[in-house]
């Protein structure tokens, strides 16, 4: 039998044995002999998403302590969760982790349920979080396809059929790899060794427990997999955020509306967003009337589907100004704690630097 038909059992049991030595230490990672807790699961996996380790973290540990369990967070108000969110992107997730939450809390009594179809049933849980939360919270054999499992997979049995259109042939790899014992340890080793091992650029193929029988090593061909179809990416869109300071310090900020992109999410006013935006006539947009300033650089921000670039202008203006409908002041105090997205933080901190007094002489 040649090394690259090795039974697949063997491929999973050198896979545990590699686990039972290098797997990482992660705060919401059970330690062996411990039973994971299903709740700091899930919520690793909703924040992992498209996400790295090192980013969430903070977030992971700050959310805790807040949200101890699930039912402290399906109580809390849904501002609350925003805002322990914000910073982490993809702002649909925080809003379906709370709807998560409260149907667990009311229609599960706090227990997650443990099987892939029960989590599915969930708002927000698609089939990679019902695969990951089976197998990691409960053992069970389900399959959690994730982009670092999927590179590995397409490098292990050379995979040349481009993404998407390979994930069931994925799927079905790893499903055939599971072994009966310990199919949790199995998923997370398989992410750990995605992650630490078998990397997008130059894989530490002389550490990977699967040197020899991984295909696309013997024929050197690793680092072409995954194969991908050609992104298509849409045009830059244009706009114009509006940093307005009132004499106090409170900066003039909205909630976008809950529906939509970054909904429910704070932001500095900006004009409309589009490819065709002109910046001569950005003063009409602004929220109020002002001696408005465009500061030097834009902010660039890149969404999932599209690049943004927003001209910044900052005003100041007086105490008795007229806060327009739906917008709020708030004190520069409490900035921090609004629920900015990146994109937005990246206009307010460019605004508020060009906002600052210039140092006073000598
Ligand atoms: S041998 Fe190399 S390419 Fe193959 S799975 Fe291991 S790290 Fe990845």
């Amino acid at each position: 039998m040649s090394l690259a038909t090795r039974p697949q059992a063997a491929k999973a049991a050198d896979l545990l044995v590699w686990y039972d030595r290098h797997r990482r230490v992660l705060p919401w990672r059970a330690l062996p002999g411990e039973r994971p807790d299903p709740y700091r699961v899930w919520v690793s996996e909703i924040m992992l998403q498209q996400t790295t380790i090192a980013a969430v973290k903070p977030y992971f540990e700050r959310f805790m302590a807040r949200f101890p369990t699930v039912e402290a967070l399906a109580a809390a108000p849904s501002e609350d969760v925003m805002q322990a969110w914000a910073g982490l992107g993809y702002y649909s997730r925080a809003r379906n982790l709370h709807a998560c939450a409260k149907a667990v809390a009311e229609r599960h009594g706090g227990v997650f349920p443990d099987s892939e179809d029960g989590l599915r049933e969930l708002p927000g849980i698609g089939a990679y979080t019902a695969g990951a939360v089976a197998a990691i919270a409960f053992d069970r054999p389900a399959a959690a396809v994730d982009g670092n499992v999927e590179r590995v997979m397409t490098r292990l049995f050379a995979i040349d059929e481009p993404l998407p259109g390979s994930k069931p042939l994925i799927r079905e790899q790893v499903l055939a790899l599971l072994p009966h014992q310990r199919p949790g340890d199995f998923a997370q080793a398989l992410m750990d060794l995605g992650a630490t091992i078998c990397t997008p650029r130059s894989p530490a193929c002389g550490l990977c427990p699967w040197r020899e029988p991984c295909e696309a090593r013997q024929a050197g061909t690793q680092e072409t997999y995954p194969r991908k179809q050609p992104k298509k990416t849409g045009k830059t869109r244009f706009g114009a955020a509006f940093v307005a300071m009132r004499e106090d310090g409170a900066v003039l900020v909205r909630t976008r509306p809950a529906k939509g992109l970054l909904g429910g999410m704070v932001e500095v006013p900006t004009s409309e967003w589009s490819a065709d935006y002109v910046l001569d006539n950005a003063q009409a947009d602004a929220p109020l009337k002002a001696a408005w300033r465009r500061t030097l650089v834009p902010v660039r921000h890149v969404f999932t589907h599209f690049p943004l670039e927003l001209a910044v202008y900052v005003a100041k203006v007086p105490m008795a100004t007229l806060v327009p409908e739906g917008m709020r002041f708030t004190p520069f105090a409490r900035l921090r704690e609004e629920a900015f997205p990146n994109v937005f933080l990246k206009a307010l901190e460019a605004g508020l630097e060009a906002l600052r007094p210039p140092p006073s002489a000598p």
